[in-house]
């Protein structure tokens, strides 16, 4: 493209409605052009993880930090952080998704691990987790992961908690859903022994059952959570990565935690990138 055509679409974007995002023109055949120019950024989201991507039942509205980084591109692209449809996205769905064009974006406390980097591509890290266990508040048998042995654990289908569990503790037996949130009721109910999966996660289960549920504690494992995009879209994930660079350092990230994760006491100094 000619520098005067480069300018021109830029001038034109910038007069829609939207307006120009705080980034500068992007190549006119780029994805956040394309974006830019729907005006709408698609998101694959978790419904069911309060504090990370969830669907609050009586306002519709989706709350969490995944939810927020994912404003935060929408307002960076198009600019506003209301123009984006959030489609919920469960574990095993999410290189589906991607690779289908379902969504633009999948934000869903989304492990970056080589096996799926065959089929999609990651920003760098913008949160860090570990694997933990959610176990019944009156049940002091489970400690640490070792403890699993023989008991039986709920997890989620297309998870990397799957995969730790059979290997850390093969002797376990593994209920394994769509989503953490159908594990809760079996928990309650005595149906399993525990859930495991990223510690974030069931931070936000257990706030829903402060009194009958405990978190062990124990994190196994560390989970660096990336946006998901399209293999092979370097444009789109060196965009990203500048946002994410951008948000660890001029505070918005540290507002996205303190607003969500952070609004029941925890810090977040082993879950946050270095600044970069
Ligand atoms: N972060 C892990 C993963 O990506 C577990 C949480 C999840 O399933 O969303 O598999």
């Amino acid at each position: 493209m000619s520098g005067l055509r480069a300018l021109l679409a830029v001038v034109l974007v910038c007069l829609l409605p939207t307006g120009c995002g705080e980034s500068d023109a992007f190549p006119e055949d780029s994805t956040m052009a394309r974006i830019r120019e729907r005006g709408v950024l698609t998101v694959g989201i978790k419904f069911d993880q309060p504090m990370f991507g969830y669907k609050d039942p009586a306002s519709g509205r989706i709350t969490g930090f995944d939810a927020e980084m994912a404003r935060l591109v929408a307002k960076d692209l198009t600019g506003s952080e209301r123009n984006i449809r959030f489609v919920e996205t469960v574990s095993r769905e999410r290189e589906n998704f991607i690779s289908q064009g379902v969504v633009d974006l999948v934000v869903a406390t989304y492990s970056i691990t080589p096996a799926r980097a065959e089929r999609v591509s990651f920003t760098d890290p913008y949160y860090y987790a570990g694997q933990d266990m959610l176990v019944r508040a009156g049940d002091s048998t489970i400690n640490q992961v070792s403890d699993l042995d023989g008991k039986t654990v709920c997890t989620a289908t297309g998870s990397t908690s799957v995969d730790r569990l059979r290997t850390t503790v093969p002797t376990a037996e593994l209920e394994i859903v769509d989503a953490y949130s159908i594990c809760v009721p079996a928990l309650v109910a005595g149906r399993v022994d525990a859930i495991s999966t990223d510690n974030t996660i069931l931070l936000g289960l257990l706030a829903q059952h402060p009194d009958t549920l405990r978190l062990v504690g124990k994190p196994f494992g560390r989970e660096p959570y990336g946006i998901g995009i399209r293999k092979q879209d370097a444009a789109f994930r060196d965009y990203l990565n500048g946002l994410i660079a951008r948000w660890l350092r001029d505070g918005q990230w540290d507002r996205a935690f303190m607003a969500t994760i952070g609004v029941g006491g925890a810090t977040s100094e082993s879950s946050r990138p270095a600044t970069r």
